[in-house]
């Protein structure tokens, strides 16, 4: 595991609807998740380049009253288990269960959870050893590639094609940058 050296490592942000799976709309069941085409061979890109990788998704139906927190969780759960088919994992998934305009009290706020906030980057961020600055993320709307700019990161927006290919060529830039000196997270020299 990335996390067990010490080092910190490079992390790539996916968003989840639009770039892991194809957005139908409050996606929550397996019966409705169809995998984006190479988005399992690029996890396994990232994870065999020893990229972390995070999913940061906005999952407003729970306040909506479409479907609860523990159906994200399970769907979530059954994701990594199909991964795990091929050798591949999601790190870790973040979801923002919140909307102003929730039905369900509850989850009714404005959230800097809430892409475009940058709420779930930073709480990543915080709780992992990650390279920020050679760490990006990758999504489909304009909200993602915001909430990365308030978060400090750069970003890669995807309007489809061969995701495994998208995430090659962004590995292979960060990985060929040089490691700064001492920002945060890294060894002292
Ligand atoms: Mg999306």
């Amino acid at each position: 595991m990335a996390q067990k050296d010490g080092h910190a490592h490079p992390a790539v942000f996916l968003d989840r609807d639009g770039v892991i799976n194809v957005d139908k709309g409050y996606v929550h069941k397996v019966s409705d998740f169809e995998w984006i085409e190479g988005a399992r061979e690029a996890i396994k890109y990232a994870n065999d380049a020893r990229v972390l990788v995070i999913v940061v998704t906005n999952q407003s139906g729970v306040a909506r009253g479409y479907y609860s927190e523990e159906d994200v969780r399970k769907l979530h759960r059954w994701i990594n288990r199909q991964l795990a088919d091929i050798g591949a994992r999601i790190d870790a998934f973040y979801y923002c269960p919140y909307h102003p305009e929730a039905i369900i009290p509850q989850y009714r706020r404005i959230s800097d959870m809430r892409k475009p906030g940058p709420g779930m980057i930073l709480k990543a961020l915080a709780e992992w050893k990650i390279d920020k600055e050679r760490s990006f993320l990758i999504g489909d709307s304009d909200r993602d590639i915001v909430a990365a700019e308030r978060a400090g990161i750069r970003s890669q927006l995807f309007g489809g094609g061969d995701l495994r290919a998208l995430m090659a060529k962004h590995i292979g830039t960060v990985l060929a940058e040089p490691l700064a000196a001492t920002p945060q997270g890294r060894e002292s020299p």
